[in-house]
Order: structure tokens, then C-alpha cells, then sequence
């Protein structure tokens, strides 16, 4: 069974898509099945994949709305070694689009069931909203990964991001829980920045991700070369702290399985208990 994660955070900028390459890269070189599903209009995911965005058959939006299947239109970027689920300016039209159809918020889910044993990790990069979009991620995912610099009010925003998760668990999706809060563009020199991450430990504890993103400038060139930096400069320490973010995710997966099994035990047993 393929465990799906959203990438989100609602502020743009903060290195959503960043993560969603290059956690799909790193899990893929250490033998992960990885399909990467670019939500986001702007298509940064699926050209920052090798995949151009302006030449795809089928994209995501095909998808939610169901005029294809995620084999369909999922293409392999092959330097990269997952695959893609592309997106580009048309899904900004599925917004408007999804509105009118039923079930809408649950499109992506749907989609996804179908390819369950297909990959080990689902990754979705999500727009910098809460919109239709997002929701579809939200509603697909078991879990969201929240990337976020330590900075002066990153903690206010994660605020509003964990209430919103916390509505969609209550209402749309009980299987979503956040799994945690991953720290980029990480510069340790900077006091300010230590104490955020101290604060967002205090508060946050086991929800915060051992490991920690530094700030690199070949995460940010990659890019342009249509390639996630793991796959770009794999020597580089922000490309070695994403394979090693991959590793602590395969890590948490099991107790991630624990948590859910107990979390349904305990419903059954209140079923059984006001039966
Ligand atoms: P989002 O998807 O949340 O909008 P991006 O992943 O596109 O954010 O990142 C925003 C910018 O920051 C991009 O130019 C990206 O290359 C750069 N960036 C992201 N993470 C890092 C990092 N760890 N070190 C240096 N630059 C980074
Ligand atoms: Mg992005």
C-alpha cells in the first residue's frame, strides 16, 4: 500500500516544491517506488523533474476531471528515477471547473486508489493556498509534511495550516494527521533562526523532523537544470540532508502504521462499548 503525503504550507516561497523533488529523489535512490503529483498550476514540480510542463499529453487535471487515470498520464522523469503526475497552467482551470462536479473534493483520493500498489511513496506539491486544490491533496493524503523556515512568524502560520488539518481530519479525511514539521533553508549562524527551531521544538516536540534542511545554493540552482539537486550535485549537503530526510521518513512509516491501527482499535472498541 502506498503511503501519500502532502507537501504544504499556505505561504509561498517557503520550499514546498523544493521538497517534494527532492524527498521523491532521495527515495528513490535508496529504492523507493515513487510517484511525485505536482497541484500547482505553476508546474515548478514537474519541470524542476525534467518533465516540461508545456508538452504534456496528460496532466493532473485530466485526472480530477476524470477524463484520464493516473497511469494514463503519469510519465517517468527519468534522470530522477519517479514518476510524475505534471501540472501546468490548465489545472488553474479545475479550480473553477471542480466546483460544479460531485464528489469534488475527493477526485485526487479516487484517482489514487488505482495505483495503490503501484508505488512505496505518493508525494503531492501542493499550491500556496488553501484552495480546492489543496483540498484535494488533503483529502488524498494519510499525512502532510510542512516545510518552514525558522523565522520570526513561521510560527503563526503553521497555526493557521494545523487548524485547517485539523478540520479536514474531523470532517473530510480521518486517516490525516500532520508528520511533521521539516526546517529549511536552514542557516545555524543566524541566533534567530536557532531559537524558532528551539521554540517550534517546544511546542511541536516529536512532530519536528530530525532532520534539518540547510540553506544551499545548488538546491537552488538545480532548477534551471531540470533536475532536483539529489539528482543534480548529490555531493552537495543540502542533497545529502534530503536522502537523509528520506530515510527518516521510510524510518517513520511503521510507527506511522502503529499509530493508525491504534487509532482504529480505539474506535472500534467505542463502537463495540455504545453498542
Ligand atoms: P514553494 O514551493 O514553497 O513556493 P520553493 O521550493 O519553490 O518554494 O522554494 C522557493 C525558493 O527558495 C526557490 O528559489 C528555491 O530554489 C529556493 N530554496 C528552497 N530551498 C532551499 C534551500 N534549502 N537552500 C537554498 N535555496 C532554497
Ligand atoms: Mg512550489
Amino acid at each position: 500500500m502506498a503511503k501519500i503525503f502532502c507537501v504544504a504550507n499556505q505561504k509561498g516561497g517557503v520550499g514546498k516544491t523544493t521538497t517534494a523533488v527532492n524527498l521523491a529523489a532521495g527515495l528513490a535512490s535508496i529504492g523507493q517506488r515513487v510517484l511525485m503529483v505536482d497541484l500547482d498550476p505553476q508546474g515548478n514540480a514537474t519541470m524542476g523533474s525534467g518533465v516540461d510542463k508545456r508538452q504534456l499529453a496528460l496532466s493532473v487535471y485530466d485526472v480530477l476531471i476524470e477524463s484520464a487515470s493516473v497511469r494514463e498520464a503519469a510519465v517517468l522523469a527519468e534522470k530522477c528515477g519517479y514518476h510524475v503526475l505534471g501540472a501546468n497552467r490548465e489545472l488553474a482551470g479545475a479550480e473553477i471547473e471542480l466546483v460544479a462536479l460531485e464528489r469534488r473534493e475527493m477526485r485526487l483520493k479516487a484517482a489514487l486508489a488505482e495505483v495503490d500498489g503501484d508505488y512505496d511513496f505518493v508525494l503531492i506539491d501542493c499550491p500556496p493556498s488553501l484552495s480546492m486544490l489543496t483540498l484535494n491533496g488533503l483529502c488524498a493524503a494519510h499525512g502532510v509534511v510542512v516545510p518552514m523556515q525558522c523565522e520570526y512568524f513561521a510560527l503563526e502560520g503553521v497555526t493557521d495550516l494545523v487548524h485547517t488539518i485539523k478540520q479536514v481530519h474531523a470532517n473530510l479525511n480521518p486517516d490525516l494527521q500532520i508528520i511533521g514539521l521539516l526546517r529549511v533553508m536552514f542557516d545555524s549562524r543566524i541566533t534567530l533562526q536557532q531559537q524558532v527551531s528551539e521554540q517550534l521544538k517546544g511546542h511541536f516536540g516529536d512532530k519536528v523532523f530530525d532532520t534539518v534542511i540547510p540553506r544551499n545554493v545548488r538546491l537552488a540552482e538545480a532548477p534551471s537544470y531540470g533536475l532536483p539537486g539529489v539528482v543534480f550535485d548529490p555531493s552537495a549537503k543540502g542533497s545529502q540532508a534530503f536522502v537523509a530526510f528520506a530515510q527518516e521518513m521510510v524510518a517513520r512509516v511503521p510507527a506511522m502504521a502503529q499509530k493508525a491501527a491504534g487509532r482504529a482499535r480505539a474506535s472500534n472498541e467505542k463502537k463495540a462499548s455504545n453498542a
